[in-house]
């Protein structure tokens, strides 16, 4: 794998460049304050009546709507919600997107997914930043950055490479480094990693393990503690040195039942409905779904949280985190 560093790279490519920033919300408000600091000619697009139009304008940022933003830019960044990209861009972008310019995104969903076919003339890149918003912007206050995959997926004027790095350089992301790879293989494995771990797997785990030992007549605050609350200082460790650090990190006991438990919780079963997840993500049966969740109005989604919020994990939560963490 190349990895590409600030020495690597060189940003001038985007002086005297125009660049708007649509959508100001954990990427948008991120990846703008970011450019701005680093001396980028930086707009940002959003709906008049909303949240962020006051957001961006607080932060002393240029605000104008979308399509005003998208007219005449030499670099748009997509950087609204996935679900949303496809009906704005057609709308707003497409219609005033320039010739020469470079759309870029944050994930490879839209592209990968075709909800968004740019036309031959722009380049097509995408920096996906390796954390959430409110990290890449402590990080880089920080005078440091988070990691970054970049790709390029057209490249109309033969410059999309030194534009991409250049986004790359300007926002910190090249200070630990960044490095290459496709749009599809960026999308399929980030949705993949939330669904079948980061989001889906281990709130299933928190959930299921939580009430076997509620219903074992265990109080609640102690489930709490044992399978939500530590769930973070195990993952640091795995974070920080991986697997078997965190396993010398441990206690030996913990150790030991870890090892001779955990196939009994993660199947050969669990693995083979990961491999049909995988298979829903590569074939677009999940973005079809997720896409028509959205059309549809969130309709299952709603619920599905409500639901979630009812939890006594979460009313035990709330109590402990106030009472110990002095925090909701
Ligand atoms: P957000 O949900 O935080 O985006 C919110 C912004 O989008 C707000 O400015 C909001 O404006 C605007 N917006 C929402 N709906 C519409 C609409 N219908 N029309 C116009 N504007 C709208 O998005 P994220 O920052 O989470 O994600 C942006 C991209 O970054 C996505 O591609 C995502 O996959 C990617 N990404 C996100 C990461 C993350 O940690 N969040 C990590 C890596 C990549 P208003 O205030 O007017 O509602
Ligand atoms: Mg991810």
């Amino acid at each position: 794998m190349q990895i590409y560093r600030d020495v690597d790279v060189d940003s001038s490519i985007l002086e005297g460049k125009r660049i708007s920033v649509l959508g100001y919300g954990s990427q948008g408000r991120a990846q703008a304050l970011c450019l701005r600091d680093s001396g980028v000619d930086v707009t940002v697009g959003v709906r008049r009546d909303g949240e962020s139009w006051k957001a961006a304008q607080k932060d002393g940022l240029r605000v104008t709507d979308i399509a005003d933003a998208v007219k005449g830019a030499d670099i748009v960044m997509m950087l609204l919600p996935d679900e949303v990209q496809g009906g704005v861009y057609k709308e707003l972008v497409e219609p005033n997107l320039k010739s020469g310019a470079a759309l870029e995104f944050a994930h490879g969903f839209a592209i990968t997914f075709g909800t968004i076919v740019p036309p031959k003339d722009v380049d097509v890149i995408m920096v996906a930043p390796k954390g959430p918003g409110n990290m890449i912007r402590m990080i880089f206050e920080e005078g440091f950055g988070v990691p970054a995959i970049f790709s390029i997926h057209q490249d109309s004027t033969g410059k999309a490479r030194d534009i991409v790095l250049a986004l790359c350089k300007k926002m910190g992301f090249t200070r630990p480094g960044v490095f290459e790879e496709s749009f599809r293989n960026e999308c399929h494995t980030d949705l993949f990693g939330e669904q079948a771990v980061l989001c889906g797997g281990i709130t299933e785990l928190i959930k299921k393990a939580f009430e076997v030992l509620v219903e074992a007549g265990y109080p609640p605050e102690m489930a709490y503690f044992e399978v939500l609350h530590e769930t973070k200082l195990v993952v640091d460790l795995i974070n920080r040195g991986g697997l078997s650090y965190m396993w010398r990190e441990v206690s030996n006991t913990a150790e030991y039942g870890g090892l001779t438990r955990r196939s009994r919780i993660v199947t050969e079963d669990s693995k083979e409905e990961m491999r049909k997840i995988l298979k829903e993500i590569q074939d677009g049966t999940f973005s079809n779904q997720w896409i028509s969740e959205f059309d549809g109005g969130m309709v299952n989604m709603r619920k599905m949280e409500k639901d979630e919020e009812g939890l006594l994990v979460e009313k035990v939560g709330k109590e402990i985190r106030r009472e110990f963490f002095n925090r909701e």
